[in-house]
């Protein structure tokens, strides 16, 4: 695979929990969208951490633990540079893991369908306007109702750990672990999030794709991906896409900074 040459950037954010100082090496040529997804992460995860140590100092620690996958039963929406990341990273495992995750997808569909409730995220991933919330939130209430373990957990740990999408790294909860046995009935206390990754990430494709934003259901992803592989090969140059990613992110940290009655600061 060829390697792009990139240039070093220093980047300073203020977050409501604090100053994210960080460096991202941004690919100075041109290319594809996937090659600004761990960018975005990265960034995510440092602001994520801001507000873990924030919540740590006031004495609401982290719940969450390894084994812990009660929130792998919810549906995941990932943003269209998501999906394809995870395409990425699926082809590249050897292939008897590659056949064991298509296979898994397959069944896992196939359990939605039975339920009636694949279609309803077919018409989710084939939206060409968004959804509002209030019809999202039935499909989601539906998917939960059945405790449906995600495709990719395996013994209750997750098997893409290092590729999982924006949405699973973001759900954090300070409360005890046992009420994430029912997530939408009991009063969980989430982990602030300052910025939503998959959030920017959608926009950021919808502005440079051109289309209106949208979000893709986990178990359609790899469907969404092939039907999409076109889109996937266009390229950009690096640092357009740095920086049309920190300008949204810019714009959803001035809304929380504003949200929690916050100055944004120098
Ligand atoms: S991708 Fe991993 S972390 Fe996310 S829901 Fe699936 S198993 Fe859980």
């Amino acid at each position: 695979m060829e390697v792009p040459s990139v240039e070093r950037f220093e980047i300073a954010l203020n977050t409501p929990a604090g100053r994210v100082n960080t460096v991202l090496d941004v690919p100075t040529g041109f290319v594809p969208i996937t090659s600004i997804v761990p960018l975005a992460r990265h960034l995510g995860e440092k602001m994520l951490k801001l507000e873990e140590n924030r919540s740590h100092e006031t004495g609401n620690a982290i719940s969450c633990r390894m084994g812990c996958a009660a929130c792998c039963r919810m549906l995941v929406p990932l943003s269209p540079p998501e999906a394809f990341a995870l395409q990425e990273y699926v082809e590249q495992l050897p292939q008897d893991r590659q056949t064991v995750l298509r296979r898994k997808i397959e069944q896992s569909k196939a359990t939605l369908t039975a339920h009636g409730i694949l279609d309803r995220l077919q018409a989710v991933a084939d939206a060409t306007t968004p959804i509002p919330d209030d019809e999202l939130e039935p499909i989601n209430r539906a998917y939960y109702a059945l405790r449906h373990p995600c495709p990719f957990l395996d013994q209750e740990i997750c098997s893409i750990y290092e590729a999982r999408p924006a949405a699973c790294r973001e759900l954090l909860v300070t409360s005890p672990a046992q009420l994430c046995d029912n997530l939408a009935e009991n009063p969980v206390q989430p982990l602030s999030v300052p910025v939503r990754i998959g959030t920017v990430l959608g926009l950021l494709w919808a502005s440079i794709a051109g289309h209106s934003p949208r979000l893709i259901p986990l178990p359609l992803a790899f469907d969404w991906a092939h039907q999409h592989r076109n889109e996937a090969v266009r390229r950009w140059a690096g640092s357009h896409l740095i920086d049309q990613m920190l300008d949204k992110m810019w714009r959803f940290l001035s809304q929380e900074f504003e949200r929690r009655g916050q100055s944004p600061g120098p």
